[in-house]
Formats: C-alpha cells, sequence, structure tokens
C-alpha cells in the first residue's frame, strides 16, 4: 500500500507558514516527499541484523531536513526491572554517542517490545545529576560532604578492612545487601569464594509471603504461569500493567484474552489489570485465601477437580489410609468456607465465587494463576494466599501443564561457573537470626533492629542498588544504624544513582546503567527457557572499532564502572598471597595462574549452555561473540511436566525404594519416586509429591497449619474502629511506569507520574468530609504522613490506597540528584528517636546542560510513606507484612503537605511485639535440610550451639514446648482417623 503523503495542515500551521515563521510545508501542492530508507510496509520491522553495524536513519533533531544518521546498534537487556527484556542501543557513529533504545526482537520473553522504563534509560545515562566517580565521605557520615577519589584507592582501602576482618575471624561482619539482583548466581560465587555467609537481600520486603506458600507446596518458591495458553486466568494484583515480568507476562496474558481465555482479578484496587478483567473481585486485602477455599469447596462438591493428578501427585498418604478418604476429609475440611462466608469476609458476591470456581475447574489443565507480592506481602499470614491459589492449580491438575502453571526453576537457566568455591562454614545470625527458621529468606528488615540490641555489628557493609532508607519500612531506624559507626563500620554504597541510603555511606560507588555493565539474565517468564546478556554497549562499540579495552569504565561515561569487574579487582586485592585461599577462584581457565578477565568469564558459560556452541559455529562465531552480537539465547522451547522426567539408568544406579513410601533414595538422599511403576523425578519436597499434607510445619512447630488455610490478617476489618477513622492502608501498588529507586532518575517517567495521593472511595470520602484533592493526616502506628486525597470509585470501601514509587528527597547538605523527582526536605530529630521530615520546596525547574529541566511543569514530588511504617515481621514467612492499620483524620492546624512524623522508640516496641509471635526451633537445626536458602552453607553450619539459644527467647521456646505437645496430640488425633 502507497504511504499516503497528502496532509491537512491546521489553521496554526498554515498561519504560521504564511508569516515565514516556520520552512515551507507545501510542495506544489503537496507536502515534500520523503525518500525512504526502507521500503514501504518494511517501517514496522527492527533493523536486521546483518546491518547493525551500519544502520542508517534520518536524523529526528534536523526534521525537515534530511540529514542521514549512521549508528552501531549493539543489544542489551533492560535493568530497570527484573524481568530483563531485551534492549537494542543505538549508538551515533559519528560521535558514539548513544541515541536511544528499542526492542530486541530476537529476546524469546520481550520479543521486541518493552515498556516505558525500556526506552527511558536514555534519560539515565543522561541524567544531568550522574555520578560520575567514585567517591569519599568527608566530616562526619551523612554530613553529605564527599571528594573524588581513585578506584585504586578505594580497592585498597576496603580490601585491607577485609583482610583485617577475615584474618580476626570477624567474617559475619562482612555483608553485601542487595537491591536489584539480576547476575545469575555471579555475587553468590564471590561471596563463598570469601568464605562468608554474606549474602543479605531485599526479598523478605518484596516477595518472601509469596513464595514460602508455593515452597510448603512444592519445594520451588516461585511460579511460572503459561499464560499465552490458558483458558482462565486467575490474578491476584495488577499482573497486566506492573507485575512480576509485567511486560513479557502483559503480552502473554492478552494473547489468551484474545484468544477467548477469561480473566479474573483479585484487587481492591480497579488496577489497569482489574479494568482488562472478565471478574473483578475486589476483596478486602487479607481475605483472598477465604475466597480463594471456597472456590476449592465449590470444585470438590462440583466434581470439578482432577483426580488422577491429585492421586499420583499429592501427598495423600501422609494424611489418610485411601484416597476415598482422603478427598472426603477435603470435603469435609473445607465445608466451612460457603461462597456465604467467603462474601462476608471479602466483600465478594457469593454468586462471583461459584462463578468463577466452575470456570477455572472447567478450564482443568488450562488454568493459570499468579500471586506474587499483593496480598502474600500484605498479611500477616500473607503466604496462606499462594498455598491457596496453589491448591486451585493442584485441583484443576494444572501444575507444570501447557496452559496451567509451572515451577519457577524449569523456566530459568543455570549456569555453569568455571569454578565453584566450597559452601561457607559461617551462619550469619544478623540476615539468618534462630527466631525464623522457615524464613523466605534473610530478615533485613530487621538489621537496624538487630544492630540496635546488640546482636552484632557490621565492620564491612556493601550496600548494591539498595536504598532502604526510602524502600523499607522504618527508614528512620535505618537512619540510626547508618550514621552509627560503632555499628557499621564501613558503608560502601554501589549504585549507578543518588539515593536516600547512599547519602549514609562512606564510599559511594557509581556503577552502570544497563547498557553500562555485564551480567546475565534468565527468567521464568513463559514456558521456555533462556538467557540474555546485559552488556557495557560502547566497550562493544570499541571492539568492533578494532580498540582494545581492559577495563569497563574505560568507556563508560566519566569513571562509571561495573560490578563483575570490581569484584574481581577487589577479591584479588584481598588475598595478594594467596593464603587466604580467595585469589585461586578468580585465576583464569584458559590461562594459568593469570587473573581471569570478564570476558574470559562470560566465554566460560556461553560455552557451556546447550546448543550455543552449535548455532555461534554456524555464524562462525565463538559462543560469546554470538551473545555479543544477539544479546540472547532461546535455550529450550515448551517445557511441561518436567516432574514427569524418567530418571536416567545413571541415576538409578545404586539406589533402593522405600516400599512404604516409593521414594527413590540415593546416598541417604531422596531423588525421585515411583508413580505408576516408573522411577521419575517429582518434585524437590521431602515426599517428592505436592505436599498438601505438610510435616515440615509439624515438626516446626505450627501443626495448625499443616493445611492449606485461612489466617485473619493484622488488618481484618474486626481491628478496626470505622467511627475512629479507621482503614486498611494498602501501600504496596506500583504505577506502571515506575520502580523504587531504579527508574527515579528518568525524566519522561517522571513527567508521566510524579505524585502519589492517597485513594479514597467517594462513600468513604464523604463520611469523612473529604473533597478531591484535601489534605488528610494518615496515622499509623509510630507517626503519620500528610498526603493529599484522591476520591474515586475505584477503590474498594473501607481501604485506601498509596503508591510506594514517589516520594523521593534530597536535604539542602546532599548533592543535587534527582530533581525530577526529589523534593527538598529538612529532616531534625526533635527529641531522641522523634523525627520530623518537612517539605522546604517541591519540584522546580533549573538551569542544566539539558533544556528539558527548565520545561517541568510539576511542582508536586508526592509523599514519602514507607519510612511511617513499623516492621511486621510474619512469624512463619518472615515477610514484612506491608499493609498498614491507619487512622485518617483531617490536618491539624501545624500540619503542612509532605510533613512525616516518626517515633523510632515506638517502631523498636512493635518490632519486639512482632518477633514475639515467632517460634524458634525446638530440635537442633536452625532450617529444614530440604528447603532452598542462598549461598547454602555447610550442613554443619545448621545446627544450633547451644550457647547461642539467647536468653530472650527462652520464652519462645516453651511456647514451642506446647506445640510439641499439640503435634503429639495431633498424631495421634490422625492415627486413630487411620484404624
Ligand atoms: S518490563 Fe519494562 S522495565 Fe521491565 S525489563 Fe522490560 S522494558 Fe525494562
Amino acid at each position: 500500500m502507497k504511504p499516503n503523503n497528502k496532509r491537512k495542515f491546521s489553521f496554526i500551521e498554515t498561519t504560521a507558514e504564511k508569516l515565514g515563521l516556520i520552512k515551507k510545508l507545501r510542495n506544489n501542492g503537496n507536502f515534500a516527499e520523503i525518500p525512504r530508507l526502507t521500503e514501504p510496509d518494511k517501517l514496522t520491522n527492527y533493523p536486521p541484523p546483518e546491518k547493525w553495524n551500519d544502520w542508517e536513519e534520518y536524523e529526528s533533531k534536523k526534521w525537515p531536513n534530511k540529514v542521514k544518521k549512521k549508528y552501531f546498534i549493539v543489544p542489551t537487556t533492560c535493568f530497570n526491572c527484573e524481568a530483563a527484556c531485551g534492549l537494542l542501543t543505538y549508538v551515533d557513529k559519528e560521535t558514539l554517542e548513544v541515541r536511544k533504545f528499542e526492542g530486541n526482537p530476537y529476546h524469546p520473553a520481550s520479543r521486541g517490545r518493552n515498556c516505558a522504563k525500556g526506552p527511558a534509560t536514555i534519560n539515565q545515562l543522561k541524567d544531568v545529576d550522574r555520578i560520575l566517580y567514585p567517591l569519599k565521605r568527608v566530616g562526619k557520615r551523612g554530613e553529605g560532604r564527599w571528594e573524588r577519589v581513585s578506584w585504586d584507592s578505594v580497592l585498597d582501602d576496603i580490601a585491607g578492612r577485609i583482610r583485617k576482618a577475615m584474618n580476626e575471624n570477624r567474617h559475619n561482619e562482612i555483608v553485601y545487601h542487595v537491591g536489584r539482583p539480576g547476575h545469575e548466581g555471579y555475587m553468590e560465587r564471590v561471596l563463598q569464594s570469601w568464605g562468608i555467609d554474606g549474602h543479605n537481600s531485599h526479598t523478605n520486603i518484596c516477595s518472601a509471603g509469596a513464595r514460602f506458600g508455593y515452597a510448603i507446596w512444592q519445594g520451588y518458591d516461585r511460579p511460572s504461569p503459561d499464560y499465552a495458553n490458558a483458558d482462565f486466568i486467575l490474578l491476584i494484583s495488577s499482573h497486566l500493567e506492573t507485575g512480576h515480568y509485567f511486560n513479557p507476562h502483559a503480552q502473554r496474558i492478552i494473547e489468551a484474552k484474545m484468544r477467548g481465555a477469561k480473566i479474573a482479578v483479585m484487587d481492591p484496587r480497579l488496577s489497569n489489570t482489574a479494568s482488562m478483567a472478565d471478574y473483578w473481585m475486589p476483596t478486602y486485602p487479607g481475605t483472598e485465601p477465604a475466597v480463594l477455599l471456597s472456590m476449592a469447596k465449590v470444585m470438590l462438591d462440583e466434581g470439578l477437580y482432577n483426580r488422577e493428578f491429585i492421586h499420583d501427585w499429592v501427598n495423600w498418604q501422609d494424611y489418610k489410609p485411601t484416597f476415598e478418604d482422603f478427598i472426603n476429609e477435603l470435603k469435609s475440611e473445607y465445608s466451612k468456607f460457603t461462597p456465604e462466608f467467603a462474601e462476608k469476609e471479602s466483600g465478594v458476591p457469593a454468586e462471583t465465587i461459584v462463578n468463577t470456581a466452575r470456570l477455572i475447574g472447567r478450564a482443568g489443565s488450562r488454568f493459570s494463576c499468579h500471586t506474587w507480592r499483593s496480598a502474600a506481602s500484605g498479611n500477616l499470614g500473607g503466604w496462606q494466599v499462594s498455598r491457596c491459589i496453589h491448591f486451585l492449580s493442584v485441583l484443576t491438575g494444572s501444575v507444570g501443564t501447557y496452559g496451567g502453571t509451572l515451577p519457577s526453576s524449569w523456566n530459568k537457566f543455570k549456569p555453569k561457573f568455571f569454578d565453584i568455591p566450597p559452601a561457607q562454614k559461617f551462619w550469619n545470625e544478623l540476615s539468618w537470626p534462630i527466631e525464623y527458621p522457615l524464613t523466605h529468606y534473610e530478615m533485613s528488615h530487621l538489621l537496624p533492629h538487630f544492630l540496635k540490641e546488640g546482636r552484632g555489628k557490621l565492620d564491612v557493609y556493601f550496600t548494591r542498588v539498595f536504598n532502604p532508607v526510602w524502600t523499607y519500612p522504618d527508614g528512620f531506624t535505618w537512619i540510626e544504624a547508618l550514621t552509627d559507626e560503632s555499628k557499621i563500620g564501613l558503608h560502601i554504597a554501589l549504585t549507578p544513582t543518588w539515593n536516600e541510603t547512599a547519602y549514609y555511606a562512606d564510599y559511594v560507588l557509581p556503577m552502570g546503567h544497563a547498557s553500562e555493565r555485564h551480567d546475565i539474565n534468565s527468567y521464568e517468564t513463559h514456558a521456555g527457557v533462556w538467557i540474555a546478556f546485559r552488556q557495557p554497549v560502547m566497550r562493544e562499540v570499541a571492539k568492533r572499532m578494532g580498540k582494545n579495552v581492559k577495563f569497563t569504565y574505560e568507556v563508560n561515561p566519566g569513571e562509571v564502572w561495573e560490578e563483575d569487574e570490581f569484584w574481581i579487582e577487589l577479591s584479588w586485592r584481598i588475598d595478594p598471597d594467596g593464603s587466604l585461599g580467595i585469589k585461586r577462584h578468580f585465576k583464569s581457565p584458559y590461562r594459568k595462574g593469570e587473573k581471569i578477565t570478564v570476558d574470559e568469564y562470560y566465554q566460560y558459560i556461553f560455552e557451556n549452555v546447550p546448543g550455543l556452541t552449535e548455532i555461534s559455529k554456524k555464524e562462525n562465531l565463538t559462543p560469546l561473540e554470538y551473545m555479543r552480537k544477539y544479546g540472547t539465547f532461546e535455550v529450550e522451547k515448551n517445557v511441561y511436566e518436567k516432574h514427569k522426567r524418567a530418571l536416567t539408568q545413571k541415576e538409578m544406579e545404586g539406589t533402593s525404594v522405600d516400599p512404604k513410601t516409593n521414594l527413590v533414595l540415593k546416598d541417604g538422599k531422596t531423588i525421585g519416586v515411583v508413580i505408576n511403576g516408573k522411577a521419575v523425578e517429582g518434585f524437590p519436597t521431602p515426599s517428592r509429591r505436592q505436599e498438601f499434607f505438610s510435616k515440615t510445619m509439624i515438626e516446626w512447630g505450627w501443626s495448625e497449619y499443616t493445611l492449606p488455610g485461612y489466617i485473619k490478617s493484622h488488618i481484618h476489618s474486626d481491628e478496626m474502629d470505622r467511627d475512629k477513622g479507621d482503614f486498611c492502608l494498602v501501600p504496596t501498588f506500583r504505577l506502571p511506569t515506575l520502580i523504587h529507586t531504579r527508574s527515579g532518575n528518568a525524566k519522561w517517567l517522571v513527567e508521566i507520574a510524579h505524585r502519589n495521593p492517597v485513594w479514597i472511595h467517594t462513600s468513604d470520602a464523604e463520611r469523612l468530609g473529604l473533597k478531591n484533592g484535601d489534605l488528610v493526616r494518615v496515622n499509623t502506628d509510630i507517626g503519620y504522613f500528610i498526603d493529599k486525597v484522591w476520591v474515586t470509585e475505584g477503590m474498594r470501601p473501607g481501604v485506601i490506597a498509596c503508591s510506594h514509587h514517589i516520594g523521593r528527597w534530597r536535604r539542602t547538605q546532599d548533592q543535587a540528584n534527582n530533581r525530577w523527582a526529589t523534593n527538598l526536605v529538612n529532616i531534625e530529630q526533635i527529641e531522641k528517636g522523634k523525627w520530623k521530615m518537612r517539605l522546604i520546596q517541591q519540584i522546580t525547574p533549573f538551569k542544566s546542560g539539558d533544556n528539558d529541566t527548565e520545561r517541568i511543569f510539576w511542582q508536586d514530588g508526592g509523599v514519602h510513606q514507607n519510612i511511617t511504617f513499623p516492621v511486621h515481621p510474619d512469624p512463619i514467612s518472615g515477610m514484612h507484612c506491608w499493609h498498614q492499620k491507619v487512622r485518617v483524620e483531617k490536618p491539624r492546624p501545624e500540619d503542612k503537605y509532605g510533613d512525616v512524623f516518626v517515633d523510632t522508640n515506638r517502631s523498636f516496641h512493635i518490632y519486639k511485639e512482632w518477633v514475639n509471635m515467632t517460634r524458634p526451633p525446638k530440635g537442633d537445626l536452625r532450617r529444614p535440610m530440604w528447603m532452598n536458602r542462598p549461598l547454602k552453607p555447610v550442613p554443619e553450619a545448621y545446627r544450633i550451639q547451644k550457647s547461642e539459644v539467647r536468653s530472650q527467647n527462652k520464652n519462645l521456646c516453651l511456647h514451642s514446648e506446647f506445640y510439641i505437645v499439640y503435634f503429639y496430640v495431633y498424631l495421634l488425633t490422625c492415627s486413630t482417623d487411620k484404624f
């Protein structure tokens, strides 16, 4: 089809043309023809790879003149969320400037498409407030004064400090704390080579709740829904616009919808996802398990379950003597979850619950579902949300099926490393405290409280793309810990951008954005396995131009480096003579005795990816060259039902089969199970089946939760005094264009979203006498924040919500940074533990090398709400339960927009209250051996030393004894049932 070059011009354009204010728009009645570089109809295609070395486009800024520009196109991956979508970087061949990012069509998950945050990477590269050089603090920590230092001095100083700590046997004082991960085992290998138990993460403020619910069923702690092939999709939360892996997932959810699949969404907020659903179920927060169990009841009562799957793959034998007994027991156990009961709890009409349950039952093995963060991370007992949603997968037999929900590990590639250090001998109690044997994973949100109560100290503390002062609950307690040098000896912030935690560092070390660093990525975005390569694109450009680069900072802006090389150099300097046994883990597999290079590290991994060498050879490339050229490789397509994989003859050598359990045993470990006469892999649980009945829960003191169930949340309606203005605050929702700290420095994204008002239902607003835009004081258990309200029908009555991706700040003494999004604030400790924050200045335009900074039209930078929340560690999963019981009132005379007040004495008190809800192990193990944990130490480290049991846990142990007695009584009851 010929393009239509005739165009009507507006009155303004015509007048401007006549006045000579703009160039001639017309050429003999038609506007000037622009010759095409590509054929018509080809415009939507991506540049073909054979032209990636010399791609030609017209220069957009020269329009309407026709000026051609030549580009190198280099693939990398996005670093703005966990999905790692493919990006193509356009580098101007003349100026060697990165001009833009577009999607990489070869990436199997993102398939050439990105969300807004992908192309906005260019904003981060060109951010006028970037940190370009390593900085060292001058004066007191947090004072805001810095000096530029060399990488050499940084490495020597940190290495010397770590070496000293190791020589003095203070290994547990060295900790690496990661916010945004995404390098598939790189850092774990480094820490293990150092022999320390020093990995800490953000999991417990993110996904620990969901993980535990999945893990207790099947060992795997994440789901991988095969959305594209599903007939019915059940989503808890807003997976279309903000979910985990949301661009790859959103594509596949919409594909299913276009094919005719039905979608149901549970969310108290009318999110974009809920608005696209066939069924929106605005559940009262925390009541999701009641609804899910009610669906299970309907499916059981109406025979809408998969007998064969349940018979073969559920551990019913651990619970009841016959399968029929088991089914009857299921019906009886869940009989109380009537749709009417679920309606009363959740507010979702009973009829909707029944209808969706029937559709789920009928979808059978093509029922796909997902919960992540959201309800599982908001509520006390939130882990039962994922446990109950997975129960529906089990009932329908959709575990691991085409169109079902797969375990994540089946769809994730595990790289093979050139060297695997031995497991560490230490157990770090500051990350894995004795009170939380089942936690998934490190109790990172309790770290400042642990330091406060003297459980230990940190000598070298790395924070990596990690901003707990702003992202975590109880940020003022973090500030107290970070400013106390007796608790944290040296704080090193590895970060591409300034953030509220980096203000309290000793070193701020600039690390690259997406196109300035190496990482490999592999995620469970669909029923396949892929790897992608994040690479520093200017390094590849230099190579194409025939230049040698030793370190990535030579080609990045300023002296921005990357972590891979930083850790190699640091490790080498910690152990200069090799006596600590560290250096040997950083020697080249290709050049004897020499230090490994980053190229060699990835060369080894890519040479060991099945199928990659063969495909590379076809293009006369090495696997590394292939990955540098295309940026991605599909390892496996259509991965389903791996639990049915028959054990190989080699695997079966030296095994025995337990006649009672049918477990296949080798060297004292279970490696599979015999199902219908065939030895297969099964699931990584003690029974090798799906564990409906959890012996683990009994053995670790929680026998009341042996089955999927419903725990009333800490923000249940019963807890609310509505007349006094009590609400459940949902503080967890994401804005589609922002991700925590990561996306803050992107001007396009902040332009789209820069406020976080409190969503409130019309009826609630009316009751409280509030209009759109009015100020409110939102009182939490430890303080308050002053925000505006947004009155909407899109919120469930009785619940309010506020996004936590806005409300960034800087103080007057801090370096100018992220001025698109940060309010200038004053922070004052008015008396010990009582902290007050007040806005000095909102967002304002400013002069810089980027003209857009003078075009900022918004002033409102939002309010920092997370800092007003106490920690709420779930006693089992360890998850921080984000939802808050708040009291909403009209502002007092002294209140101003953006005010924040917190009493950290009170937050310490609440921390103690929640810790007292746990049950530490009674036996001599710290944690079930079968459960995952990052960086598993040697088995002996799992053993509890008697001296380690703290006096403050004595009463908790007594508590635990009660449950052991309870357990035996319970077992007795079970046996009576059996015989
Ligand atoms: S979903 Fe968006 S932010 Fe996340 S990796 Fe993909 S493009 Fe980047």
